[in-house]
């Protein structure tokens, strides 16, 4: 296999600006937007240009204790509400979004540098979160009380947690957002959540949009560094639970503040999804699978097709195949045609990390089969890359990259392919590729994976469960699963034998 394609950064003639809506600076507490106590400010780039697009507040622990008690005094009567009421909240929130889905899009795409169409996929996706958990509020139920002592009756009840620390990242900042927001106001929360400190500027708006709409307090912004923001929130005493989505490195560290007060966790954390093709399978189907779900944001996503491991008797066909629908891929800026698929890296320090992965493998003498090296700025664009013949162990394919790069190994038996797929830190998502039946069920219940897809890979539903095993955390994103985690459950006994 050679080079087949020279990639090359397809430029916008006419770059579409968010300039004109972008949100007010300042957090968004108590339903209005107030100046931080302190006037340090954190610079927004555009990872496209590399141009600062605006400046937010460089946020302190002692604003977060300002949003904290918003939230509190919020909660008393927002959790008291009916689960129809709250559900009119969501149902409101979804329509505020789909009437600005275009300041959403230009603010998404600008602020994180991904595609026009991934940007309306994950409004859409937002509008549809927050939809779905306006039904799901209404099922919150527990199981039926009954008298299991006599002249006693239980009860069991369903309760709001009280004040949820939310922590987000900046793959998906809006959809991220949204996973968290929809449920915790679903289940009677109020929230004090923190946006990645690169991608505020979907937050602040929504943030914007809602203000006054809905119960001043219940959901409230502070911005800022992991370090200082992120930290108090996982320390704060009146914080009951604490939802982060991001890195493992900062998922230990939440749990390990948390775990000092014996406080809620929810993490969602990284990922290296492995994607399984027995010689059997629809090579096609899986290459151009793999394309897709690979190269999603530039592979950004947590659940990113980044590790083949194909049979070795139809591994070099399916990397002809795998090689030829990579070629079709079109880097470029947002506003640059609804065929670019491929954004930049979110940021340069992200963007050299990737380029050192690709350096080391390199280095290594692993072959590169298209793609594998950065392209010309401004940007923090990486050519669409695969690397063939893998050896099992190797650093680029155990550990996330989390950029446009796929690798690819081969495997001999099925037991090898399950063990190999295993043998990864992470346990969030994976996929199998076949066209034989019982291995469609067999398989995946032997893959240490949240999700497991077969014949397809990173197709998500708000009806299913989102999370991971091991190392990716704990904790549910999406479905009636994601309520559960955000509500408590209570024992009431009445004694009426009297
Ligand atoms: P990150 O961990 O660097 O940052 C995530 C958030 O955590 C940010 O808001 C950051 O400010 C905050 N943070 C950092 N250190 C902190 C600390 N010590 N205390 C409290 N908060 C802290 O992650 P990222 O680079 O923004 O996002 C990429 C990572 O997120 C990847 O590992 C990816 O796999 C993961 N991710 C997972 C999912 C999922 O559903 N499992 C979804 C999207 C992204």
């Amino acid at each position: 296999l050679t080079d087949i394609k020279q990639f090359t950064v397809r430029r916008s003639s006419s770059e579409q600006s968010c300039a004109g809506v972008l949100p007010p600076a300042g957090h968004f507490i108590g339903g209005t937007f107030v100046p931080g106590s302190s006037t340090q400010l954190i610079d927004v780039v555009d990872p496209t240009t590399e141009q600062v697009i605006t400046s937010v507040q460089a946020g302190t622990a002692a604003d977060v204790d300002v949003a904290v008690e918003a939230a509190v005094a919020a909660q008393k009567s927002w959790g008291a509400t009916t689960p129809k009421e709250r559900s009119e909240v969501l149902s409101l929130i979804a329509n505020i979004i789909e009437d600005n889905r275009e300041a959403f899009e230009l603010i998404e795409s600008a602020n994180t540098g991904k595609p026009r169409t991934v940007a309306e996929d994950d409004v859409s996706s937002t509008i549809d979160t927050f939809r779905f958990m306006a039904g799901a509020s209404r099922t919150l139920t527990s199981m039926a009380g009954g008298d299991y002592a006599t002249g006693h009756t239980s009860v069991i009840l369903r309760e709001p947690v009280g004040v949820v620390g939310v922590i987000t990242p900046w793959n998906y900042p809006l959809l991220m957002a949204a996973w968290k927001i929809a449920p915790i106001l679903a289940a009677g929360n109020s929230i004090v959540l923190k946006p990645s400190e690169q991608t505020p500027l979907s937050t602040l708006k929504l943030a914007e949009l809602v203000a006054g709409r809905i119960p001043d307090g219940i959901l409230n912004v502070v911005t800022g560094q992991g370090r200082t923001v992120g930290q108090r929130l996982a320390e704060h005493p009146d914080i009951a639970l604490i939802a982060l989505t991001g890195s493992v490195v900062s998922g230990q560290a939440v749990a390990e503040t948390a775990g000092k007060s014996v406080r809620r966790v929810h993490l969602e954390l990284g990922g290296k999804a492995p994607v399984v093709v027995f010689p059997d399978a629809d090579l096609r189907a899986a290459a151009a699978g793999v394309r897709n779900a690979g190269f999603w944001n530039a592979g950004q996503d947590c659940g990113a097709a980044c590790r083949v491991l194909v049979h070795e008797s139809v591994a070099e066909e399916f990397t002809e195949h795998l090689v030829r629908e990579v070629g079709t891929l079109v880097v470029g800026a947002p506003g640059a045609g609804d065929d670019v698929e491929i954004g930049p890296m979110i940021s340069r320090p992200h963007f050299e990390r990737v380029k050192e992965s690709l350096a080391e493998a390199k280095d290594a003498g692993l072959q590169v089969a298209i793609g594998g090296s950065a392209l010309e700025g401004p940007g923090y664009f990486i050519e669409p890359t695969v690397i063939s013949n893998v050896p099992a162990g190797a650093h680029i394919a155990t550990h996330e990259i989390f950029g446009p790069v796929v690798t690819v190994e081969s495997f001999s038996t099925t037991d090898e392919a399950i063990t190999r797929a295993n043998e990864s830190p992470y346990g969030l998502s994976a996929s199998v590729w076949t066209r034989d039946s019982s291995l469609s069920l067999s398989i995946p219940k032997q893959l240490d994976f949240g999700t497991v897809w077969v014949n397809s890979h990173l197709v998500l539903a708000c009806e299913v469960p989102w999370g991971g095993f091991k190392g990716s955390g704990y904790g549910r994103d999406l479905s009636l699963y994601a309520l559960d985690d955000y509500s408590r459950t209570k024992h009431v006994m009445i004694n009426h034998s009297a």
